[in-house]
């Protein structure tokens, strides 16, 4: 296979001594085109061993938006590539897009951190797209179907495959910036895939970066990073991979989830970013701002987003469940108490009702029972003895109800 390295001089900030074999291609130093390039094939030809000056370039890790699942892509200070996971398989496309988009043509280092489908998915896209230097894995394995087609890829691709356990180097100092395996420890032994997460610590200069795929807290602190510029938050800002504890061994300056807007896993989680709050970093995710590239100059780091957002705690299925409950229930007994009171309103009119009727009734009755009189010509009915009808001989007795019925009026005098 054939490798192009190539490195920028415009932006040369760091230089590393190596010693290799002579390059019989390209101008090295002094040159004056601003771009090298070195055929690799050719180099080495020559057995003489001498000094050579690799001018290193600023170090890039790309935190590609993959949706609810994990993948990192470093540009290495000497040009050379490195691919960490690359989401669900179905987010293989966005990875290669991606890894387009900035001209990659080779992938030196294909790290698959653990077998879980939302860190190895994608790369089964991948491995069929570019070509690869050499894969390092753990040495665990789970008999899933994602997890098979990400193993028939790798072994299609013919190329080196490394297990990573602790204390192992994917890249040493020499090289003027070290990648080292930080875990998973040998001694693992554990049903949960998420335990045997790699954990590489990438360093260039006075710059660190962690990236810890589903590692539990508890590893993170045992595999002992130290102090970090960049924290790739383990386990997409679940409680499980980041807490006080984490912060106190890795003291991170910027911490980085990767994580779906709305997941159904409720990450990132409250507790991790109070945790990264008491640690004063700053937490930046995929989510909230895109696609997120650091740069490191060696001397510190600078974070780019695609877009600016808060990080905000996520709700878990559980949790939105229980909430749907509950506004269901309120929604219920607020149902419940309306209808409730529209039947106290009703009660009470029809009381009204029959109380105006029964008064009325009673009106009525009395009117039937109360005699009034009336004269042969008047309008208005009596009381008996009423001084206007002292010219009647014979006033004529008849109940108020009928004078009423009959159209006869109250008298003005005697109010009857
Ligand atoms: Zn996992
Ligand atoms: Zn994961």
């Amino acid at each position: 296979m054939k490798h192009i390295w190539q490195w920028s001089r415009s932006a040369i900030s760091y230089l590393a001594m190596i010693t290799t074999a002579t390059l019989v291609l390209g101008c090295v130093a002094g040159c004056s085109s601003s771009t090298n390039t070195i055929d690799s094939t050719t180099a080495g030809t020559d057995s003489d061993k001498q000094e050579t000056v690799v001018q290193l370039t600023d170090l890039k890790a790309h935190f590609i938006d993959v949706g609810q699942g994990d993948s990192e892509f470093l540009q290495l200070p000497d040009g050379k590539t490195m691919l960490i996971d690359a989401g669900e398989a179905a987010s293989g496309t966005t990875v290669v897009d991606y890894l387009n988009s900035q001209d990659v043509e080779a992938i030196d280092y294909l790290v698959a951190t653990h077998p879980h489908s939302d860190h190895v998915g994608g790369l089964i896209g991948v491995l069929d797209e570019f070509d690869i230097g050499e894969v390092w894995m753990p040495d665990a394995s789970e008999g899933t179907e994602t997890y098979n087609e990400f193993l028939d890829a790798v072994e299609s691709e013919d190329c080196e495959v490394n297990k990573a356990t602790a204390g192992e180097q994917i890249i040493d100092e020499d090289a003027g910036y070290e990648v080292a395996v930080l875990g998973p420890q040998s001694n693992i032994q554990s049903d949960d895939m998420n335990h045997y997460s790699i954990v590489l610590k990438v360093t260039y200069g006075d710059t660190a970066m962690l990236f810890t795929g589903d590692a539990p807290a508890a590893s993170i602190v045992e595999d002992d990073p130290g102090h970090v510029d960049v924290l790739k938050a383990a386990h997409h800002g679940s409680a499980t991979g980041t807490d006080a504890a984490v912060m106190e061994a890795t003291s991170p300056t910027n911490i980085i989830m990767s994580y779906a807007e709305g997941n159904d896993y409720g990450h990132p989680d409250q507790s991790a970013l109070d945790a990264a709050a008491g640690a004063s970093a700053k937490v930046y995710s995929t989510a909230a701002n895109g696609n997120i590239v650091v740069t490191s100059d060696g001397k510190s780091v600078t974070v780019s987003t695609a877009r600016t957002g808060d990080v905000v705690a996520g709700v878990s299925a559980e949790e939105k469940a229980r909430r749907e409950s509950e506004e269901k229930a309120r929604q219920e007994a607020e149902a419940q108490a309306a209808a409730e009171e529209q039947a106290r309103q009703e009660a009470e009119a029809a009381a009204a009702a029959q109380a105006q009727a029964e008064a009325q009734a009673l009106q009525e009755q009395q009117a039937q029972q109360e005699t009034v009189y009336l004269t042969p010509t008047g309008e208005k009915y009596h009381r008996a003895g009423c001084r206007t009808m002292n010219r009647t001989k014979n006033p004529i007795p008849v109940s108020k109800q009928e004078a009423i019925n009959r159209g006869y009026g109250p008298c003005g005098v005697c109010h009857p």
